[in-house]
């Protein structure tokens, strides 16, 4: 395939993706773009997406995603099918029980704990490391996001991809010296979710995510930072629970509460990357912020006005 249409289809996918999450069913596709998509994939479209969690109907003319707007001479609806599992039925969740110490004792014993975890080596891909997460245990600061990416499973390290560029670039951009060393990093899950595809990534599913959380808890627990954020939907998902009815674009740029810290909810770098339009990056810096004025840092007006 040529490269620019890998590029194409996987943007395409992280909409999907993105759409998905965000409770969306059923979007309505073009007919030509549908043949273009045949043309592409030509032994994948009809029965199974390359993810193999979409599905394509053409008969029947659907609702459009899209309130307010109707498919009209066309009649192909791309419909979201469950995700293939890849994961297999995991053990119950670790039950874990700091002991005492510093924060580094403590956070020694958890890495520990995760590094050795047989169900989440289980689950690795060939050649791929868990990832714990990283940073300063001093922090006011804890970002979350979803899953190790290629990079991240390849170096054991969170946000060590272009996703993680674009957080570092976040996050300095708070000035006072922030950078990623100065913030704690870590995600809901300890592994690279796996799944058929030579590129791209699969949202972690419900039951990963319940296995991985004691992990994540207990690093907060540990950290005790000022502030949470969370990047995107599956980290919000993890730390408010699920909740299908939830939007991202309700929930961010407003307060919640994780075990009595304050929570922002955000969008995920990786949305940045795949809409960076102004406006999605103003919504982003205006989150961090609030983040900044809750961590009662100075902002100038210079830094008010970024992306405007
Ligand atoms: N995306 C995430 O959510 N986490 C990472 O560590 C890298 C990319
Ligand atoms: N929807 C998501 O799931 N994540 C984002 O970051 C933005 C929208």
């Amino acid at each position: 395939m040529n490269p620019s249409l890998v590029e194409d289809t996987h943007a395409l996918l992280l909409e999907l993706r993105r759409l998905r999450s965000e409770g969306v069913r059923e979007i309505y596709v073009e007919e030509k773009t549908l043949r273009a998509l045949e043309e592409a994939f030509p032994t994948t479209v009809q029965a199974n997406q390359p993810e193999g969690n979409v599905a394509i109907e053409s008969e029947s003319v659907r609702e459009l995603a899209t309130p307010g707007k109707r498919p009209e001479e066309s009649k192909s609806v791309v419909r979201y099918a469950e995700p293939i599992q890849f994961a297999g039925s995991l053990p119950k969740p670790p039950v874990l029980e700091l002991p005492e110490g510093t924060k580094t004792e403590q956070w020694n014993w958890l890495k520990e704990k995760v590094l050795n975890c047989e169900t989440c080596a289980s689950q690795l891909n060939p050649n791929a490391q868990v990832v714990f997460g990283t940073g300063n245990l001093d922090t006011d600061l804890f970002l979350c996001g979803e899953a190790p990416g290629a990079e991240e499973e390849k170096k054991g390290l969170p946000f060590v991809g272009p996703a993680g560029e674009l957080l570092e670039r976040i996050i300095e951009a708070m000035g006072m010296g922030m950078n990623r060393e100065a913030v704690y990093l870590s995600n809901i899950l300890n592994w690279r979710p796996r799944h058929g595809q030579a590129y791209g990534n699969r949202p972690p599913t419900p039951e990963e995510m319940n296995f991985c959380l004691p992990y994540l808890r207990s690093q907060i627990e540990i950290v005790r930072p000022r502030v949470l954020i969370a990047l995107g939907k599956t980290a919000t998902d993890g730390l408010l629970g699920h909740d299908p009815k939830r939007r991202l674009s309700d929930c961010r740029g407003n307060w919640f509460e994780f075990n009595g810290i304050p929570l922002m909810v955000t969008y995920h770098p990786s949305y940045l990357l795949h809409n960076p339009s102004k406006a999605s990056k103003r919504k982003v810096w205006e989150d961090m912020l609030m983040v900044m004025e809750k961590l009662e840092m100075p902002i100038s007006e210079k830094q008010r006005g970024f992306f405007l």
